[in-house]
């Protein structure tokens, strides 16, 4: 925990298979901070695939057997995955699991797999097959083999969490950011808005396309960056299109969503990455209260209408287009 100044604490954690950190400001409340990190670590030991003992693994591995009773908050955002799977008619796929583990992404098996092994792997994959019973909070997937991934989700709901306990505990000014999922809670202390970078996809991390300026909003971006391998010349990055069983290849780089809940927008982010500028737009566009940002690989900006009033395009090499 470093505590530099007064009134000002941060802490950095590895959690959610990536680097968190958790700033919070006008405040030394040690204790509420680590109620937060505590949450996100809870949030981790249920629903993480890496973890045999998860509640996520748990349903995986009786894939076909049995119904696995959940906590709730596993069977909420497994219920928002399913939700944002059935939104994006597939786009967005809660049982992508089984391609990832094809490809190994991340892994130091990563590989380009055969034709057939996709096909036959993508056949795991539909998301109706997850069954979900309220009433006595269980989860059943149908089928073998089948595999629930909340990779694109579960920091949104993380970053949800961590705001919650923070503001339960009177901290009204922070920076949450799960590995790149970000909140901005309350203002600066100087009573400003929040500058919040947009990853530039084809430079170094860290190096900003353009600022955000925003208060109590979640920033999320999905972009070919974060995971990838190179084979060939060719980039294999971590987002598949569970169409094609591919990683998303449709001319985006990069998206990011501005929105209240950053569950919301780390689904979303995903949704649009796959289905691409025109549908992804179309579907921001159907709901309330978010807007986004999509960087293609023809070097194009291309924003909703609100976000000129609170993004500044600062990377020439990049213009603006509006929706
Ligand atoms: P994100 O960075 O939020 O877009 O999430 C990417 C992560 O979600 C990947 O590392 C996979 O674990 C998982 N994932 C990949 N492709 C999909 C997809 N089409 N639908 C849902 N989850 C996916
Ligand atoms: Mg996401």
């Amino acid at each position: 925990m470093n505590n530099n100044k007064v009134n000002k604490l941060k802490i950095d954690f590895n959690a959610l298979g990536t680097i968190n950190q958790i700033e919070i400001f006008n405040s030394n409340d040690e204790s509420a901070l680590k109620k937060a990190v505590h949450r996100v670590y809870e949030i981790d030991d249920k629903m993480s695939v890496f973890n045999k003992d998860s509640e996520v693994s748990r349903i995986n591995s009786s894939a076909g057997k049995s119904v696995q009773p959940v906590s709730s908050d596993t069977f909420y955002v497994v219920e928002r995955a399913k939700y944002y799977s059935r939104l994006s008619k597939g786009a967005f796929n809660l049982l992508i699991r089984p391609l990832i583990n094809l490809w190994g992404i991340n892994t130091k098996d990563a590989r380009v797999p055969e034709g057939y092994e996709i096909e036959s792997t993508i056949k795991l994959i539909n998301y109706e097959d997850i069954i979900l019973n309220k009433e006595d909070l269980t989860i059943k997937l149908l089928n073998e083999k089948q595999c629930i991934d909340l990779g694109a989700i579960a920091k949104g709901y993380a970053a949800d969490e961590v705001k919650r306990i923070l503001l339960s505990n009177n901290i009204s000014s922070a920076l949450i950011d799960l590995g790149g999922n970000i909140y901005a809670l309350g203002n600066k202390i100087d009573g400003g808005s929040w500058n919040i970078g947009v990853q530039d996809p084809l430079d170094i991390r860290g190096s900003s396309i353009g600022i955000i300026q925003i208060k109590n909003k979640s920033i999320v971006t999905s972009g070919n960056y974060e995971r990838f391998f190179i084979k060939d010349g060719v980039r294999y990055h971590h987002i598949i299109d569970p169409r094609t069983g591919r990683p998303s290849s449709n001319g985006i780089i990069s998206v990011t969503i501005i929105s209240d809940y950053s569950m919301d927008g780390d689904g979303l982010s995903t949704c649009c990455y796959v289905m691409g500028l025109l549908e992804g737009y179309e579907l921001i566009n159907s709901i309330k209260g978010i807007d986004a940002i999509f960087i293609t690989e023809d070097n194009k900006v291309y924003i909703t209408p609100r976000i000129r009033d609170y993004f500044i395009l600062i990377d020439n090499k990049y213009t603006l287009v509006n929706l």
